[in-house]
């Protein structure tokens, strides 16, 4: 008996269901599996069938590895609670939860995780490609905060990986590429959150070139507790969205800083102010939402849709561009819905005690571009990359690559290397070789 459901039944669309909708969705079979036993009978189904196993959960990423074609696709939406221990501020997170599901049990006691810019994206997914928060200039990479991890293997085994039990397993899993198993479960660490200064600036298109090398200056030495984001935005003209950005190109910078308890808000305030002033003596903005929010804004600041769309994207770990770049940058690719340059360091960048295969990022920006996937976003993306091409310094960052075909490198040669080693051991008949995405040596 297989629990694979063939094409064109109801389970089969259900597990197939992807936020990604740029990408087919036509694996041979596919399977919803609610409980920890129903992945074991896929993985067990797969080996007999002698086919691929892949797993998604939201299809956020669809398009990042290897085509669904041929293979049988597991969606672990797992039937259990997320469980929140305020005492030791950890949360075991069952698969299939996303980030908001998370928020909504953590909030409630002042606590938050690392998510990113969007509460629909899948908890698991985004821990095993690192994990860039809002508030990761402060507490480094999500991946960081992992405890353990609940893994099904491809010999059918239910492991924990922690840093004692399957350490190498653990590591790998932190960033290292996917292919190591069907993951049922993560614990994480929590941190407190009283409050953040959070919002969005934006600016008229025209004034994005004097802006940029001015916020990309003040990054050198902005403190850890803020985290921001610039971007080149051409929203449609969609009547949810406010006037000042529904079918204009603009300049937007959003972001948090973070107040853990309520002491610390004076200070936040200062450090957003100390972001926001020189910037709005440059140029007067259209509009100013910077201000003192309850965590729960944050997953919303940055206006990433809510449901599914056909998307294409291009990114890349960059060093600091000079006024020429800014220039060029911020008048390319004008069908693009955003162009964006993601605030590294601080903690992004220190090494973390015990980290995973990726446990930082070196470069101070990451760059991401995206658009509705079509031939100007496809031409857009090409022309973008280009005036990006000096700035570029040859890393990118697993969570934002979102094609098989892009450039990727996330590690040096040892270090991919070891994760080879690991992935091997973990699945040495490449039941998972279809998640595995393959970066370019050299
Ligand atoms: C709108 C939007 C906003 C985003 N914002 C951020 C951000 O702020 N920061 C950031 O770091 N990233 C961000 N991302 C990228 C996102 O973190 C990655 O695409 C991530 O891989 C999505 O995970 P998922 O489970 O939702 O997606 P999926 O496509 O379902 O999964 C992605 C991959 O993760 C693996 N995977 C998922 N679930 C499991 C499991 N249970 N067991 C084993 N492997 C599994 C699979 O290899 C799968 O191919 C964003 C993406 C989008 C589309």
């Amino acid at each position: 008996m297989t629990p694979f459901r063939a094409p064109g039944t109801p389970e089969y669309v259900a597990a197939g269901a992807a936020f990604q909708l740029a990408a087919p969705v036509d694996p041979a079979g596919a399977f919803t599996a609610r409980s920890v036993a129903d992945v074991t009978d896929a993985v067990a189904a797969a080996r007999r069938a002698g086919r691929p196993l892949r797993v998604h959960t939201t299809g956020h990423a669809l398009g990042r590895a290897a085509p669904l074609t041929g293979s049988l696709l597991v969606r672990p939406i797992i039937d259990a609670p997320v469980e929140v221990d305020p005492g030791t501020r950890t949360a075991r997170v069952p698969a299939g939860k996303t980030w908001a599901d998370v928020l909504t049990e953590t909030l409630p006691h002042g606590l938050t995780g690392l998510h990113g810019s969007s509460g629909t994206v899948g908890v698991i997914g985004y821990l095993l490609g690192g994990g860039l928060s809002f508030y990761g200039r402060r507490f480094g990479l999500a991946a960081n905060a992992v405890r353990s991890f609940t893994v099904v293997r491809a010999d059918g085994a239910v492991v924990e990986a922690d840093a004692t039990r399957h350490p190498e397993l653990f590591w790998a899993l932190r960033g290292g590429g996917g292919g190591f198993g069907v993951v049922v479960a993560a614990e994480i660490d929590l941190v407190p959150m009283h409050a953040v200064v959070t919002g969005m600036a934006v600016w008229d298109a025209a004034d994005a070139p004097r802006i940029a090398p001015a916020w990309q200056r003040w990054a050198r030495t902005a403190p850890p507790e803020i985290t921001t984001s610039l971007r080149m935005l051409s929203l449609p003209p969609l009547p949810t969205l406010p006037p000042h950005l529904a079918g204009r190109r603009v300049l937007a910078l959003d972001g948090a800083v973070t107040a853990t308890t309520q002491a610390d808000l004076p200070a936040a305030v200062r450090v957003a102010d100390e972001l926001l002033s020189p910037l709005t003596a440059l140029a007067a903005p259209v509009s100013n939402t910077w201000a003192p929010a309850a965590p729960a804004a944050v997953p919303l600041v940055h206006l990433d849709p809510p449901r599914p769309v056909p998307f294409r994207s291009g990114s890349a770990l960059v060093d600091e561009l000079d006024e020429a770049g800014w220039a060029a940058v911020c008048n390319a690719g004008p069908s693009l819905l955003a162009l964006e340059f993601r605030q590294l360091g601080g903690a992004f960048a220190a090494p973390a005690a015990g980290g995973g295969a990726l446990d930082r990022f070196a470069a101070p920006l990451l760059h991401y571009a995206v658009g509705l996937a079509g031939d100007d976003t496809a031409r857009d993306l090409r022309a973008v990359r280009a005036a990006i091409e000096p700035y570029r310094t040859g890393y990118t960052a697993p969570n934002f690559v979102e094609h098989a075909d892009a450039p990727q490198r996330t590690f040096d040669d040892d270090v991919r290397d070891r994760v080879d080693r690991v992935r091997r051991a973990a699945d040495p008949d490449g039941l998972f070789r279809g998640d595995h995405t393959a970066p370019v040596r050299g």
